[in-house]
């Protein structure tokens, strides 16, 4: 399929790259450019690049770098097309038929994927929900009411219900024109062990699981007297679904922000004060219909780093409301831990003895739901206010317990003046000396580092496969914390990082590419060098990587147009074209020799790495003769 290229040149001279930031980071200049806490993994200390004169970007971080599309791509979880669609709307501008008139070599066939799930979620989502008030649905209604919804919250959140049959919901997609294949790729029917195909849900109160525009990407279905299997089921990941990556209820949230604003202009980007996190579908239902209309929760699954960084761009501060039993409180900790770790305002619910949100509306209201808000502490204030209401009565064990576990809440505290405080305040509170506490809490942190330092010890370096196939960034796994990378240092810099990502394996080929990549450079920002190139020979450009960026220059200037840096996506893959965004903005410096003599020099640098490659190259041959003759020398005798 071809892009409409001309629009796509337009829509990218229209959208400037730091204010398509600033809707989701805080940026802050740095030099010439700005740069923020990255978005796509956790970090206390800025190390995402933007660079306005090449509308590019960078993480040092994690090694995600591209032009603002990749940025929406990735921030959006959105196709290149769907991306494109995306930033037009947000400038205004009116979309043209974007499969026509150009010479951009795109594949539109994920977005038209990705719209086709979206249409079978919806349609799927309607069955269940008018399924819901049928004969068939009473289990699930009847299960809601039981929960005290009312039928405006159910609307509201489009409940449904999968009846308890193998194929009701696949009947009724095949009849409005699905193909199997795309039902199974949507994750609603599944293969039997028989080899047939069946409803995924079945028997369940289904929770649809809406974006931000509205759109369908999912489902969570809880079971009913009626079905069989886990509790809760979710849709499988797909295109348009990510589990790790979605808040439920976040679109009620931006919808119930936007209208108790009053403004009519929809900014789905524009933060809210607070959001409450809590543990269930149900609660954030219950906590909506109680008028607190900024409740999410997370997928029945434990909370990842994205969610964190999702909530973090959304709202100023979060309040944890998880379950109050053991796992519950883990799960806080953690949850605390991971704001606590990119400088989030996180406080905690103090739900006494209610199971969880929902129970404690039911059992006292929204008044006292209210009163318990404004009551929020810290996680740490939590603890110590649980841990001194317990104290008292415990035995020797216990009590030992309690302040190992608040020495532990205060080792992980990156910040040595707070945590100073908390030893300070465990000491007074509880009748302890201070070596004692300061001890046991260094003792901790030690193990932790020790911990850390072994994980990071079993982390893979990146393989050269990893990085030219574009696999490290690809399925999103470059955002398993950004830890893996260890800040990114392995591919920020480091030779054996660098040749790894081309192949190359020797000092002299490692001076070679640097070379190859100020060439790069140069000729970028001073087109007119190409003149110099005319009888260049392109054998002396030694990575695959830069020959195929050397040849897309060189037809450029044929033709007369010199590419701009967001056309190079059209010969490299994603990971290839963030780290041309880290090399193409490297600061270079030639107020020292002079771009002339720099051009010289690179030239120089080719030519005898290349002559010193194809010496190595003659003498392996000829001691392979010399091998080969002493061979058949023996064989002579
Ligand atoms: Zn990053």
């Amino acid at each position: 399929m071809m892009l409409n290229e001309s629009f796509v040149l337009k829509l990218k001279s229209s959208c400037d790259i730091y204010s398509v930031f600033s809707s989701y980071v805080e940026l802050k200049v740095c030099g010439a450019n700005m740069r923020c806490c990255c978005p796509f993994h956790a970090e206390k200390t800025p190390s995402c690049f933007v660079y306005g004169a090449t509308q590019s970007f960078y993480c040092f971080g994690c090694g995600v770098g591209g032009d603002i599309i990749t940025f929406i791509e990735k921030i959006e979880n959105l196709p290149y097309v769907e991306a494109i669609r995306f930033l037009a709307e947000k400038v205004g501008m009116k979309v043209p038929n974007l499969e026509q008139g150009s010479s951009q070599n795109v594949d539109s066939s994920a977005s038209i994927k990705r719209n086709r799930l979206l249409q079978i979620n919806r349609v799927a989502a309607l069955f269940f929900h008018k399924n819901l008030f049928s004969e068939q649905g009473k289990p699930g209604l009847s299960y809601l009411k039981a929960r005290g919804l009312n039928k405006a919250s159910i609307v509201r959140f489009g409940l449904g219900f999968a009846p308890n049959s193998w194929n009701g919901l696949l009947n009724h997609l095949k009849l409005q024109g699905f193909s199997m294949s795309e039902i199974e790729g949507s994750g609603l029917g599944i293969r039997s062990k028989s080899g047939g195909f069946c409803d995924k849900f079945r028997g369940r109160v289904m929770f649809p699981i809406v974006g931000l525009k509205g759109e369908v990407l999912g489902f969570g279905g809880r079971l009913t007297g009626s079905g069989s299997g886990p509790k809760y089921l979710n849709s499988a990941d797909s295109a348009v679904f990510r589990k790790g990556f979605l808040l439920y209820g976040l679109n009620m949230v931006k919808k119930a922000y936007i209208n108790s604003a009053g403004n009519k202009v929809v900014n789905v980007n524009a933060k809210v004060q607070s959001l409450i996190l809590c543990e269930g579908y149900m609660d954030v239902i219950s906590l909506h219909q109680n008028g607190f209309s900024n409740a999410v929760a997370t997928l029945g699954t434990a909370l990842t780093q994205q969610q964190v960084l999702l909530i973090s761009r959304n709202a100023f501060e979060v309040f944890v409301a998880y379950d109050s039993d053991q796992a519950g409180v883990k799960a806080t900790a953690r949850a605390c831990e991971m704001f606590d770790e990119i400088n989030f305002k996180v406080r905690v619910l103090n739900l006494n003895d209610a199971k969880d949100p929902d129970e404690f509306l039911k059992s006292k209201g929204s008044v006292r739901f209210k009163t318990l808000l404004s009551e929020a502490t810290s996680f740490e204030q939590t603890l110590f206010e649980r841990a001194k209401l317990n104290f008292k009565l415990s035995s020797a064990a216990s009590k030992r317990a309690q302040i190992h576990s608040l020495c532990k809440v205060v080792s992980k505290m990156a910040d040595v003046l707070r945590r100073e405080v908390y030893i300070n305040r465990i000491c007074a509170e509880f009748g302890l000396t201070k070596s004692v506490v300061a001890g046991h809490v260094n003792y901790l942190i030690k193990q932790s580092r020790k911990k850390s330092a072994r994980k990071s010890l079993q982390f893979k370096v990146p393989s050269s496969s990893d990085v030219v196939e574009g696999r490290r960034f690809d399925e999103g796994r470059c955002f398993d914390g950004g830890r893996r990378f260890d800040g990114g240092q392995s591919f920020a810099k480091g030779r054996n990082s660098f040749d790894e990502a081309y192949g190359e394996k020797s000092a002299a080929s490692f001076k070679s590419l640097r070379a190859q990549e100020g060439l790069f450079r140069l000729l970028f920002n001073h087109p007119n060098f190409f003149e110099k190139m005319k009888n260049f020979n392109f054998d002396l450009i030694s990575s695959s990587f830069f020959r195929k960026i050397f040849e897309f220059l060189k037809s450029g200037f044929e033709k007369g147009c010199f590419p701009a840096f967001s056309s190079f996506r059209e010969i490299l893959n994603n990971a290839e074209f963030g780290y041309l965004s880290k090399i193409l903005n490297k600061n270079e410096n030639y107020e020292a020799c002079g771009v002339d003599e720099a051009f010289a020099a690179y030239i120089k640098i080719l030519n005898s790495e290349f002559e010193k490659k194809s010496e190595n190259v003659l003498k392996m041959s000829l001691s392979e003769l010399e091998l080969k003759r002493q061979k058949n020398a023996k064989l002579k005798f």
